[in-house]
């Protein structure tokens, strides 16, 4: 009896409520880590794999959670302590047996011998059957003792190993991107780096402009002839309207495709002043009321244009007139043209370099004057033979020294035409004309037979 309290009291020590303490903690901890994953999920949806690998982990994490810590405690708590709890009831019963029977020795009485014996042996034989439960039942007790020391440590071992393990999967992911993420490190502070000074640039062309006067808006005019888009030039011009009322209207005009074209609004279709660039001239217009004037003149109508400045006029004028000169050389048949065209009107212009003397370099490295000195004969006047000659006659294709060139004038333009090399400006077509020509080939014409004739060439000394 006294062993048996004793039971019972280590019985109450097992503390069956903490196993069912832990149980429910434990649960709470899997629902909050479900609550986890899925807030994890949706956190991490966006980085694609990645995180679903993430999200699978932790999901095998809580699983392997749920099978390890709460599993085995539950499966502690259900078999271990309930087949603990059937022997206590067995226990109970031969206790209650032995009791009876103990109740009913003691009732015996003493004048009859067989009740007396029968009682004795019942009591010896629960008596017996009670020791040996009781026995058995204290080794029940103790292994569920011994049990309990490490069932539940190996159960959180094994969730500490899971955990490990999560987080050691989860370190090799991150780790497998963390080339990737200094990379992008590495690129945002390039891109910070970048805009400020883009910024600290802006500033500063800020600064610069508003520093400018605007009262001079002499912003650079540039024309260019190989432009990628094919526009030569482009801009506001005044123009003056072929009816009656010569009303002047704002258009936007620009020089493409060999053609003078304008459009009344950005969006509006194109209207074509000249069709071909070839045929027309242009020229400068002072006999007009109005400032900046040009005009352009084809073989079927002309068109009065009017710049905003001077500056502009000129640039429109030298814009056309090299578009002109560009429309010759993209027709193919002329060899020279392409390469003196491209000396007589540099294909990227503007006023400040088309202000430079005109026989500089052009693109070709050669002047003009070259090109055409470079002529057979044209090493020499045509008349008289002086050397370096700088003036042309233009309707004879030659050139000439000063000195005759001045009597050339004197015979009249019906005659020749003299123009100078260096100081007037030259159209395509006089270009064209002088290459073809040249000293020798009209001499060899003009000149043909003045030995047989008795005549006699002049010389540079000869006389006027
Ligand atoms: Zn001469």
């Amino acid at each position: 009896v006294k062993q048996k309290s004793t039971y019972e009291g280590t019985l109450k020590a097992v503390p069956r409520m903490l196993f069912v303490f832990l149980v429910k903690l434990c649960s709470g901890m899997i629902e909050a880590g479900k609550a986890y994953v899925s807030a994890n999920k949706l956190f991490v949806n966006g980085i694609r794999d990645l995180s679903q690998q993430l999200s699978q982990c932790l999901n095998i994490l809580f699983d392997q959670a749920q099978r390890s810590v709460k599993q085995q405690l539950h499966n502690f708590v259900k078999e271990d302590v309930r087949k603990f709890k059937e022997t206590k009831k067995h226990f109970d019963r031969v206790r209650e047996d032995m009791e009876i029977a103990q109740v009913k020795n003691a009732q015996a009485p003493r004048n009859k011998p067989h009740e007396v014996e029968e009682a004795t042996s019942t009591l010896s034989i629960t008596r017996k059957c009670f020791r040996h439960l009781a026995l058995d039942y204290v080794l029940q007790i103790n292994v569920l003792q011994a049990k309990k020391k490490f069932e539940i440590l190996d159960a959180m071992l094994s969730f500490m190993n899971a955990q490990y393990s999560l987080f050691q999967q989860g370190y090799n992911l991150l780790d497998e991107i963390d080339p990737y993420m200094k990379k992008l490190a590495a690129e945002l502070d390039q891109l910070v780096i970048d805009s400020a000074m883009e910024k600290r640039e802006m500033e500063h062309k800020h600064a610069t402009i508003q520093q400018r006067d605007f009262s001079y808006d002499d912003s650079k005019v540039e024309f260019n002839v190989d432009a990628p888009n094919g526009v030569v030039m482009e801009g506001y011009l005044f123009k003056r309207a072929s009816n009656a009322f010569k009303t002047w209207n704002r258009r936007w005009f620009s020089i493409q495709n060999s053609q003078l074209v304008y459009q009344k609004k950005l969006k509006d279709s194109l209207t074509v002043v000249v069709e071909d660039l070839r045929l027309c001239s242009v020229k400068p217009c002072e006999d007009i009321e109005r400032r900046f004037c040009f005009e352009v003149v084809s073989p079927s109508k002309s068109c009065m244009l009017q710049a905003e400045s001077e500056k502009l006029r000129q640039a429109w004028i030298q814009a056309v007139q090299a578009s002109i000169a560009s429309a010759y050389r993209e027709s193919p048949d002329t060899y020279y043209i392409e390469h003196l065209d491209r000396t007589a009107s540099p294909s990227t212009s503007s006023i400040d370099s088309a202000s430079e003397p005109r026989d500089r370099s052009g693109r070709g490295g050669e002047t003009i004057l070259q090109r055409i000195q470079c002529l057979p004969g044209n090493e020499q006047c045509c008349d008289c033979g002086q050397a370096d000659p700088r003036w042309a006659s233009i309707n004879l294709g030659i050139l000439l020294c000063i000195e005759c060139s001045g009597i050339h004038r004197s015979l009249g333009v019906h005659c020749s035409k003299v123009r100078s090399l260096t100081l007037d400006s030259w159209e395509p077509e006089l270009l064209k004309l002088m290459c073809e020509l040249g000293n020798s080939v009209i001499n060899h014409i003009y000149e043909g037979s003045y030995q047989e004739q008795g005549l006699k060439k002049p010389l540079p000394t000869s006389s006027r």
